[in-house]
């Protein structure tokens, strides 16, 4: 709102009509260009000597990735993981897409002590962790062991940047560094080339590329990130998201009955050039008591507060997943019906 007008698009009928950009490509070389211009900014990927491809979100891109590290035509099939609690999407959509080159095998950690060299890995490690803002490494090594990277949440709002993701396919959105998300836009950096190929020929049949007004969109976005060295945008996501976290810890530390995870630390980020407050996008909250087994239930039954159940996560359904990445308005609703679920835990106070 602050950056209204910078940030606005206009685009007469008769313009970018054609499939294609004038080099042939579906990649709008501009836009590329302010790509690698933010992840250098910021400091948080590696983009030297690296290709990139864009997607209709990052969510087309996790299916072109599993595509493209999966053997082709092979007998055995690559096993696609994901560390528990994990972005349900990574499981569905490779269920959906039930290839005979791959398919979901649930947990990572039911794989880390197999020497099943034979069989191709395709593990999924999201840093920062949806739901629960963790900076997850990769579990699973070897040369049968392949990773997608997914950074949607890599950006100085939510985590402190450690250093330059550095991965051999790393995938972001603009969905969390704007907040576009309705505009689908998502791009991946690769290291390899051949993957990088298997990546774009996935793109080229499945939607013939992005949006052109898509791509015209971001682009516009991410002039109006970059004005200022992108500091406007980083010190407001930042600042809005510490708050937040230290407002829901606040309520939650009175409480016997909820807690939220805890091992997220203030750590050094290189961005901000200092130690940077925890600021994750969830409230990943449990249910202390025994009784209490189906936490986002209790929830909405006491406070009317809608959550994501555990179970959606592969996790406990004594977990529920907490949004902090509303509305200003919507976050303060859920403070104060925290707040009021909290104050009476105790029962009425006597006079
Ligand atoms: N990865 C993670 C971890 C996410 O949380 C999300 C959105 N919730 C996505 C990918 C997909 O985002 P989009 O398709 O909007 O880029």
């Amino acid at each position: 709102m602050q950056h209204a007008a910078s940030s606005a698009l206009v685009v007469a009928g008769w313009h970018r009509m054609s499939y294609k950009y004038s080099d042939n490509s579906f990649i709008s070389e501009e836009l590329e260009k302010h790509i690698r211009k933010v992840h250098s900014i910021v400091g948080n990927a590696c983009t030297d000597k690296r290709y990139i491809v864009f997607g209709a979100g990052s969510t087309q891109l996790l299916n072109a990735a599993v595509h493209a590290l999966s053997p082709d035509n092979s007998s055995s099939p690559a096993r696609v993981v994901a560390s528990i609690p994990f972005y349900p999407v990574y499981e569905l959509q490779t269920d959906i897409f039930r290839s005979v080159n791959f398919n979901f095998q649930g947990d990572t950690s039911l794989w880390k002590n197999k020497s099943d060299a034979g069989t191709e890995i395709i593990e999924f490690v999201t840093s920062p962790n949806n739901p629960d803002g963790q900076l997850n490494k990769a579990v699973l090594h070897g040369s049968n062991v392949k990773t997608i990277h997914d950074h949607a949440y890599y950006w100085p709002h939510f985590t402190a940047i450690p250093a330059p993701a550095d991965g051999d396919v790393m995938i972001f959105t603009l969905s969390k560094l704007t907040g576009h998300a309705g505009s689908r836009f998502g791009w991946a950096i690769i290291k390899d080339e051949a993957v990088y190929q298997r990546m774009s020929t996935y793109l080229a049949l499945n939607t013939m590329g992005v949006s052109r007004d898509s791509q015209l969109r971001s682009l516009k976005l991410l002039k109006a990130v970059l004005a200022g060295g992108g500091r406007d945008i980083f010190e407001y996501g930042h600042e809005t998201m510490k708050k937040r976290w230290e407002k829901l810890n606040k309520v939650i530390s009175m409480s016997k009955r909820f807690s939220l995870q805890k091992n997220l630390c203030p750590k050094y980020c290189t961005y901000f050039q200092k130690i940077s407050g925890v600021s994750p996008a969830y409230g990943w909250l449990k249910c202390e008591k025994e009784e209490d087994k189906h936490c986002s239930a209790v929830l909405q039954a006491a406070a009317n507060i809608i959550g994501r159940e555990g179970s959606l996560f592969y996790a406990e359904d004594r977990y529920v997943r907490l949004s902090l990445i509303k509305s200003q308005d919507d976050f303060d609703l859920l403070l104060n019906k925290l707040n009021e679920l909290v104050a009476g835990e105790e029962g009425p106070k006597n006079m």
